[in-house]
């Protein structure tokens, strides 16, 4: 089992988004910005190829509309969605996942740096950091209320 099940199945906390049949969506717990989402599906497995193609384009649909409901929500006017396909690709946990990384202006030195020190893997040295669970949960909170539905 990876961490992202236990999160699922509630034995960890997470601040969560968005659930359904298919797929969750909560937040990173190191966000690269601030209101940075995990896309996951609930299928465990770590690449993309090892999902069916319905799943795949339904949790891109989910991470569109997780950006739509960020910039909503938190003023982002933009965002990265990121996947690290397999250990190859400096991926640190085994399980499918799309980064929603939201840009708000001003911020390219420093998000590029953290991206690069995200992939470089330093980021997976760092500690998580339970005691900002009170803003990810607020954060995760606005970003729901925000967002759209099915399409929207
Ligand atoms: P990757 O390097 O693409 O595998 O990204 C894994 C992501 O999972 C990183 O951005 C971590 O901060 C995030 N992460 C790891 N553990 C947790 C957790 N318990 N809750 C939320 N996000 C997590």
């Amino acid at each position: 089992m990876t961490i992202f099940d236990h999160l699922m199945a509630g034995a960890l906390p997470a601040s969560f988004v968005h659930q359904d049949e298919e797929c969750v969506a909560f937040m990173d717990i190191n966000p690269i910005t601030r209101g940075h989402v995990l896309v996951v599906p609930r299928k465990s497995v770590a690449t993309l190829d090892e999902l069916d193609a319905d799943l795949r384009g339904h949790l891109w649909e989910v991470a569109r509309r997780v950006g739509v409901a960020q910039r909503q929500a938190l003023g982002s006017l933009a965002q990265h969605l990121l996947v690290n396909d397999g250990k190859g690709a400096s991926q640190t946990v085994p399980h499918v996942h799309i980064h929603v990384i939201p840009r708000y202006g001003g911020d390219t030195l420093r998000t590029v740096t953290r991206l690069i020190w995200h992939i470089s893997l330093l980021a997976a040295k760092r500690r998580p950091r339970e005691n900002g669970r009170d803003a990810l949960e607020a954060l995760a909170q606005r970003i729901a209320a925000a967002m759209p539905a099915t399409g929207g």
